[in-house]
């Protein structure tokens, strides 16, 4: 079993990096080379605009390539308690928003004829307990009378057309739901922006930022410094470099993957006989799909640990454990990839994008964005250069965290809290 992503390991190599010396001043800089830096970079430079991309690592070292693998519509949070606490008009914007995404990644991988299995299958989500259901069915009700006509609910008697496994007792179908391979997806995204005249600098981290005046920056990284007239942060969960603001605000969560070998393709279609990505409904839940060869990716929580070698391997042992308790069919497979990355979390578990001194942000998809990410990237081009754009998570007020200074000092807390509460609920 190898402990890196499937997604990094099979992606073809980036070509378009930048070589020699940084130059001394840009119209916009970009920290961060995952799907909200690289997208910003793709329409800047489509826009005619000089960008210059700062990577600490390699493009796509973090999350945007340590996911999932899903391109879902649909809002992170179900969306029936979204429209209780904000009202069903901002909740609509938000949906809408995940829709659009999906439909711009689409375009993407269209025009750039990025080579990444893009399929549009829809996503399942599946009542772990027969007294989820219920929350189900509000939910479709909800979806269908408002915003997502394209929804369909699947009763226990039905659920086994859709999965070979005892375990579930109905499910939510957002047809709209995309997936596709994330590594193919970027690398094709890194290098249609190279191409259109972006230049990005990978082993670039940013060290130090300097405010000049408004939105002008000086930027300093570990190979010198630029002259910035714009600075968009595409940083993630960034522990490193001058974010501390950002740090109060964000809460790295670990999340961990295994992919299996290749398995016969009968087998795998009798376990997931539609080939949508899955959900389940509980807190510390699972999410799956299949591959184009084959694989089944399966990750999850796991354990409320943090990403490194030593926590994926022992998380995906738990993982292994799930995915035979709920697919017996598949226990046996032999794991051939196994990591863990870091989710991007919010308090809210919306993100946030606007600007703060001067320096525009993107970030805090909460799981859910690899498609907001990229459509993201799209309104912060926009935003950074002036342009007329709606930019649905700007919000006139985002607070730190009371007692969190970029530490997660309370996620073992929580971890119990909610594994006792999947126990009860
Ligand atoms: C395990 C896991 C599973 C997930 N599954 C899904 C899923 O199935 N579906 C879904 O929609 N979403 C999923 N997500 C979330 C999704 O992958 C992210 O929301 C999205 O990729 C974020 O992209 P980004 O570009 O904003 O951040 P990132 O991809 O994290 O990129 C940020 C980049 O900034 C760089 N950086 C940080 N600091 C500096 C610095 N000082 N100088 C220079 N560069 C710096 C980092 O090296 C990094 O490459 C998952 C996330 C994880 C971790």
């Amino acid at each position: 079993m190898k402990l890196e992503s499937f997604w990094q390991a099979t992606a073809p190599t980036f070509t378009g990096a930048a070589s020699g010396e940084l130059p001394a001043k840009a119209d916009v800089v970009v920290v961060g080379g995952g799907f909200t830096g690289l997208s910003a970079a793709y329409n800047l430079a489509l826009a005619g605009v000089d960008v210059v991309v700062l990577e600490a690592g390699d493009v796509l070292s973090q999350a945007s390539g340590r996911n999932g693998g899903h391109c879902n519509t649909g809002v992170s949070q179900n969306f029936a308690s979204l429209v209780e606490s904000l009202g069903l008009e901002q909740a609509s914007i938000y949906y809408h928003a995940y829709t659009e995404a999906v439909d711009y990644v689409q375009s993407i991988v269209r025009d750039e004829a990025i080579d990444c299995d893009f399929i549009r299958t829809g996503k399942l989500k599946l009542a772990s307990k027969a007294k989820h259901f219920p929350s189900l069915v509000k939910t479709y009700e909800l979806l269908k009378r408002t915003v997502d006509s394209n929804v369909e609910l699947i009763d226990a008697s039905h659920i086994r057309d859709e999965v070979g496994s005892d375990a579930f007792h109905g499910g939510l179908l957002q047809k709209g739901g995309g997936q596709m391979h994330m590594g193919k997806f970027g690398i094709g995204l890194a290098q249609a922006a190279a191409e259109k005249g972006a230049a990005i600098y990978p082993q670039t981290p940013v060290t130090g930022l300097q405010q000049i005046d408004g939105h002008r920056y000086r930027v300093s990284t570990s190979r010198g410094d630029i002259d910035a007239g714009r600075v968009l942060l595409a940083t993630g969960t960034s522990d490193k470099g001058p974010f501390s603001w950002f740090q109060r605000r964000i809460v790295p969560v670990g999340s961990f993957i295994i992919a299996t070998e290749p398995l016969a393709p009968a087998k795998l279609q009798a376990a997931l006989i539609n080939n949508r990505t899955y959900v389940t409904s509980l807190n510390i839940g699972n999410y799956f799909r299949t591959t184009a060869d084959n694989r089944l990716i399966f990750g999850g929580r796991a354990r409320f640990a943090i990403s490194n070698p030593t926590s994926d391997a022992r998380s995906g042992g738990v993982l292994r454990t799930g995915l035979g308790e709920l697919f017996p069919s598949l226990a046996n497979a032999n794991i051939d990839y196994c990591w863990g990355g870091l989710v991007d979390m919010t308090a809210d578990r919306l993100p946030r994008a606007g600007e703060h001194e001067g320096l525009f942000y993107s970030m805090g998809y909460s799981g859910h964005g690899t498609q907001m990410s990229v459509y993201m990237g799209k309104v912060m081009a926009a935003l950074v250069t002036g342009k007329p754009v709606s930019n649905p998570w700007q919000r006139s007020n985002w607070a730190a965290m009371p007692g969190y200074f970029g530490k997660p000092w309370f996620l073992p807390v929580a971890g119990l809290y909610y594994k006792a509460k999947d126990k009860v609920s």
